[in-house]
């Protein structure tokens, strides 16, 4: 009886790791399952980081980005053939060749700069994913074409550690991968998970909770990166067709849904997409849930998690409901 008790207690217990990875804080907490799988997700994690970082000069993306052909490893292989695709079914928002553009105005160094209307010209030119070619785990780019996967690679992890934990047997995990939460399992006290959604004026604060199931929520903001020049704000999500920071009154996406790198893609395209196209691709598909922020603070819930939406005290947004 003793023995059984300190059991449940024991595996009521998360083991946690914090580290920084893939330019943020990530913090994991696992319930259950093998004793150091906190430690695998981890090094795997910080492995990945290693494959598809495109400023780091060692990673597999730098590598294709500087040789324009190379053969890349299983993970490499299996996001990239992933991303072509979300590519062709998100249209002009999303493209996973703007690594020129990203570069350009700074935000790969933190050198913040304005191209010229000619630089962006070029530099829209220069996105296509269409100049990448995949043949079996082998991919080329062509001459002026480079890769980014800043999109989709915390999606990824997401999807990546949700396979590690159900072979480790976890009853239950809460990964906080920055910006992008992997909900995986079943609570040990049967409750529900809560994650906050950032407000993306104070991000240390939250202006909802959504209460939910196993799933991954990503959530995408111009608040995680950005610079000033006069008074204006330009943001590290960009708009493949003019190779400039998106303006569009939107000031953070949430996506909800089982996938995670189909999440992440989607919270940085419904955010290029603008509140009008964001809506009419829910309408189309409705195979996940969207928290929408706009910069007059009106909120947009969908059906499936209005319900499960709290707004925080002090938050005076105007909510839609999506239908
Ligand atoms: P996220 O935080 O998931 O919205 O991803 C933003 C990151 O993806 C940026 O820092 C860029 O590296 C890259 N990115 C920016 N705009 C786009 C876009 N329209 N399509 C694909 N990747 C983008
Ligand atoms: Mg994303």
């Amino acid at each position: 009886m003793m023995i059984l008790a300190l059991c449940a207690c024991t595996s009521m217990q998360p083991s946690s790791a914090s580290f920084q990875a893939m330019d943020t804080l990530m913090s994991l907490k696992v319930y259950g399952g093998n004793t150091n799988l906190c430690d695998t997700l981890k090094s795997r994690i910080q492995t990945l980081d290693g494959l598809l970082d495109a400023t780091d000069e060692k990673s597999e993306i730098a590598r294709l980005n500087a040789e324009k052909s190379a053969a890349v490893s299983e993970d490499t292989d299996a996001l990239l053939q992933r991303s072509l695709t979300l590519c062709e079914q998100l249209g002009d928002s999303f493209d996973i060749t703007v690594c020129p553009a990203v570069r350009a105005w700074g935000f790969t160094t933190g050198d913040y700069r304005i191209p010229s209307k000619d630089e962006r010209k070029a530099l829209a030119d220069r996105i296509d994913y269409r100049r990448v070619k995949a043949d079996h785990g082998t991919y080329t780019l062509s001459a002026q074409t480079e890769l980014d996967l800043g999109a989709v690679a915390k999606g990824y992890a997401a999807d990546i550690s949700a396979d590690l934990l159900r072979d480790g047997g976890a009853q239950a995990a809460v990964l906080n991968l920055g910006g992008t939460i992997a909900l995986y399992g079943k609570k040990p006290d049967g409750s529900r998970f809560s994650v906050g959604i950032a407000d993306p004026e104070n991000p240390a604060a939250y202006f909802g909770t959504l209460d939910c199931d196993a799933c991954v929520v990503a959530t995408s903001g111009g608040y995680e990166r950005y610079f000033e020049r006069d008074g204006k704000r330009y943001i590290h999500i960009l708009d493949p067709k003019t190779a400039a920071p998106v303006e569009n009154g939107v000031r953070s996406v949430t996506i909800v849904t089982d996938d995670g790198t189909r999440a992440d893609a989607l919270s940085t395209a419904l955010f290029v997409m603008g509140l009008d196209k964001a809506t009419d691709y829910y309408r189309a598909h409705r195979d996940f849930d969207l928290i929408l922020l706009t910069e007059n603070d009106e909120l947009y819930l969908t059906e499936g998690i209005f319900d499960d939406f709290s707004l925080s005290d002090g938050y005076d947004y105007i909510v839609h409901r999506l239908g």
